[in-house]
């Protein structure tokens, strides 16, 4: 099959576009849509060259934040108003994310951005195989490392003076997590997550964290994963021995169904999702922030008096 733009060879055919893209109109439009994410957002918006923005990518060595880092090197090293630097959490998984480690450096390294690894051993005194051993609450592994990583980010984001966090969430990703979110029937969880992650920067009501963002998106998984291939990225492919996530799981494989019977529904799901999102950001606003307060323990911001990071370390060590 021809590509839709010329005469070579496509590599892919997206069903949502109705396109088929030989490998240089492929790359074009990932990048493409990167850069409108990056401009409809604002993200660059308010950054000069006398007061660039420092942004900080979590760089996990898998092959979402490897493409991520990538095209934002290749967008904007040259320019003036942008810092980047590669966060890497590390949990304390034996044979899992020292080898994904390695190619976070190497990735890092071949690109010449500066790399900061934070762990949960030397932040918490607690690492996931220690966790996952002990299982105090009697609680799946995600439970737990996903409170911690939350933490370790802002506080690493903080340390380095990021003014945005940067992760390599794609669209199949964040389609997932909206229709969870919906499932839910949890309103207010809908509008943290738009606010603290999704909606564009002139737009958001969160202040009180450092703001993220998911420039990727707009791109499917597996247009990320034929970038990857194309721009010979190399990345971590394992998986985390300790990966539970069924609910996830359950809801991946009914929109990879709907998907396949009618093209373009991720898009659908999230053009939706933002819309419903953004009006009801606006009626939780009065409650959204007034609520926080800095945990007894850590420092943290938090709901409640002590934070969850703070309530399952020190359930683990006390086993
Ligand atoms: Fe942590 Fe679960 Fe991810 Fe493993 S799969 S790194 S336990 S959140």
């Amino acid at each position: 099959m021809k590509c839709t733009k010329c005469d070579q060879n496509a590599i892919i055919f997206t069903p949502y576009s109705g396109s088929h893209l030989c490998s240089d109109h492929f790359i074009n439009s990932v990048e493409r849509r990167v850069r409108h994410r990056i401009r409809t957002d604002g993200l660059i918006k308010g950054s000069t060259e006398d007061s660039p923005s420092r942004w900080v990518i979590g760089v996990s060595g898998g092959k979402d934040s490897a493409v991520l880092t990538h095209i934002l090197h290749n967008m904007l090293d040259k320019d003036p108003r942008v810092q980047l630097i590669a966060l890497t959490i590390n949990e304390g998984i034996s044979g899992y994310r020292d080898e994904s480690i390695e190619v976070s450096k190497q990735l890092t390294n071949s690109l010449g951005i500066a790399h900061k690894i934070f762990s949960y051993s030397d932040e918490f005194g607690i690492d996931m195989d220690e966790v996952v051993q002990k299982n105090p609450l009697k609680l799946n592994a995600c439970s737990y490392c996903g409170v911690f990583r939350r933490n370790l980010l802002d506080l690493g984001a903080n340390e380095l003076n990021a003014n945005k966090l940067f992760t390599g969430h794609n669209l199949d990703d964040e389609s997932q997590t909206a229709f969870m979110n919906f499932l839910s029937g949890d309103v207010s969880r809908i509008t943290k997550h738009f606010d603290a992650s999704l909606a564009p920067f002139p737009q958001r009501t969160e202040t009180a964290f450092i703001p993220r963002s998911k420039p990727l998106r707009d791109i499917p998984e597996k247009e990320v994963a034929l970038y990857a291939y194309v721009k010979n990225i190399p990345f971590y492919d394992g998986d985390c021995p300790y990966a539970v996530d069924s609910f996830r799981g359950e809801v991946r494989k009914l929109i990879l169904e709907l998907e396949d019977n009618h093209p373009g529904t991720r898009h659908s799901i999230m053009a939706g999702y933002e819309e419903f999102a953004t009006i009801a950001s606006s009626h939780y606003q009065s409650n959204k922030e007034s609520s926080l307060q800095q945990c007894t323990k850590c420092g943290s911001l938090t709901t409640q008096k002590i934070c969850q990071k703070c309530v399952f370390v020190e359930a683990v060590k006390a086993v």
